[in-house]
């Protein structure tokens, strides 16, 4: 299948279960990062939208919480199978809108969104209470209700597979939901709202509002009526949120920056360790916020690490999303390749050691956002590049003494999203895991994920666990019931 096998029709906001244009009848573009070009326009959700998808939500809260979950379920695991049956075509959406690997798009975004919709069709029927022990001719029992209205607002680096995490338990959970996909990125997020309708999920237990973060989003935050918010982005972002939402006290979750540490010990597997530490940084084009984008290594094993680090790395050449050959895309947008060349510049200037990149990419004429993969050596703690997330194929290296030194060097990160250790002593691997202050820590490997297992930030990463049982957490609340037997 190629890129131009259709052309895109415009996109509408999905409020009450009805294609609409915004209010304002404004509408914004959205662009192809492998070639810069106009993929199509969608509606810029204003504030008196926000009201419309919020009044919908809320009208249709009480009746959907009340529906059998077994029905809920049932309507999960239809999106499930829908969103895997049009894999190709949501596959295709989602390399033309961010740039990632068309195969990579398929295969694994659209294919995890779908196993969020499943693993969370299998909870809906399955979220109980506790009986107590209570004092007395008592008896009292917890009930774990809805939250309400949630108001989901999402990045454009995982488009659909961001939607998933959030609408998934959401609904499983008989909550209601406003989303807000990324102005960067809108066109899966309005797939998502076909399919939701096409299986018959009721009008307005999903609305989705393209449009930017200012208004749209930041109208969901302070609506009176929205119960919670769910965020991913930008630290800087989720700050905001959270003092925004002070206003109305609604419940927040924020899945935030990192500036993850990737560590390898000197008695590592080097291949394995080498491929992860490219992996770390590479995959999505570094534009993960668990990316590995500080690599850490003994300072024994540095010289030999960093000439097979470099060979691999000078191999992955980026590509258009649509060529078969292709691992590494462009960055999103042109304002996010400005934004990593000016931590390139950054890095020079403040004297780091640039081995490999820095520099853009020619790949279609020079007309999308390329930047070839970059490595910087010698990094201090105090550059920039040590300390900011860069989101880009930016790697900072540095090295340490001992264990000691490679935990304290990992934790000096107002971040803690992920972090790895690689070694072959077990004892080491799981010492450094318990000592490191992040969400996730993997032993031997790198991005490893799965729906079953939570995720989450420590200190500015955010807070709040997604995925696994501990987002019903996330999206219920519990009533405690007393009952006098006296
Ligand atoms: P962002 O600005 O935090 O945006 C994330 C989402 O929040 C988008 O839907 C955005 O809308 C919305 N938003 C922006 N301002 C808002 C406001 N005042 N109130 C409510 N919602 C608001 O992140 P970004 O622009 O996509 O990327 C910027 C940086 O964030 C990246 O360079 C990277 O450092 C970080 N980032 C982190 C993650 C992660 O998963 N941790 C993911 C993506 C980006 P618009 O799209 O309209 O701005
Ligand atoms: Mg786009």
């Amino acid at each position: 299948m190629t890129q131009t096998d259709t052309i895109l029709e415009p996109g509408r906001l999905f409020i009450g279960g009805e294609w609409r244009d915004a209010a304002s009848g404004r509408s914004f573009e959205t662009v192809n990062p492998s070639n810069g070009e106009v993929l199509t326009t969608v509606a810029e959700a204003g504030k008196d939208d926000v009201d419309a998808a919020v009044q919908a939500a809320r009208s249709a809260f009480p009746a959907w919480a009340e529906t059998d979950p077994r029905k809920r379920a049932k309507l999960l695991f239809r999106i499930a199978d829908e969103l895997e049956a049009r894999k190709d075509e949501l596959g295709r959406l989602e390399a033309l809108d961010n740039g990632k690997p068309y195969r990579q798009a398929r295969n694994i975004d659209v294919v995890d969104a779908a196993k969020a919709f499943r693993y969370y069709a299998g909870w809906a029927d399955k979220i109980e209470g506790d009986v107590l022990p209570a004092p007395g001719a008592h008896l009292a029992y917890t009930r774990r209700e809805p939250v309400g209205v949630c108001g989901a607002i999402i990045p454009w680096n995982y488009p659909l597979l961001m939607a998933a995490w959030k609408v998934a338990p959401a609904l499983a959970c008989g909550n209601t939901v406003v989303l807000k996909p990324a102005e960067q990125t809108p066109l899966t997020a309005l797939e998502l709202g076909r399919i939701i309708a096409e299986v018959g999920v009721p009008a307005g237990v999903v609305n989705i509002l393209t449009g930017f973060g200012d208004p749209a989003g930041a109208a969901i935050v302070a609506h009176p009526d929205v119960d919670k918010i769910a965020f991913t982005g930008s630290t800087a972002v989720g700050k905001l949120i959270q003092r925004e939402a002070a206003g109305t006290l609604k419940r927040i979750s924020l899945e935030l920056g990192g500036k993850s540490p990737n560590i390898v010990f000197a008695d590592a597997d080097m291949e394995a360790a080498v491929k992860g530490a490219a992996t770390g940084i590479l995959y999505n084009t570094g534009q993960a916020c668990t990316a590995g984008s500080r690599l850490l290594l003994e300072a024994s094993i540095h010289d030999e690490f960093m000439e097979k680090l470099k060979a691999r790395v000078e191999r992955m050449t980026p590509g258009d999303a649509f060529d078969d050959k292709t691992r590494l895309g462009p960055l999103v947008s042109q304002e996010q390749l400005d934004q990593v060349m000016g931590y390139v510049e950054k890095g020079k200037a403040e004297g780091a050691e640039l081995v490999t990149g820095g520099d853009r990419a020619n790949v279609n004429g020079g007309k999308g956002f390329f930047l070839s993969p970059t490595i910087f050596d010698r990094v201090t703690p105090e550059m920039t590049i040590a300390r900011e997330e860069i989101f880009g194929p930016v790697l900072a290296v540095s090295t340490f003494e001992d264990m000691d030194d490679a935990v304290a060097q990992g934790n000096a990160t107002e971040y803690g999203l992920a972090a790895a250790v690689w070694t072959r002593d077990v004892a080491k691997a799981h010492l450094a895991a318990h000592r490191l202050h992040a969400g996730t820590v993997w032993i031997n490997t790198y991005h490893v994920m799965d729906t079953g297992a939570p995720f989450g930030g420590y200190k500015q990463s955010g807070y709040g666990r997604e995925l696994g049982k501990n987002a019903i957490d996330l999206y219920t609340q519990v009533k405690t019931v007393w009952v006098n037997l006296g």
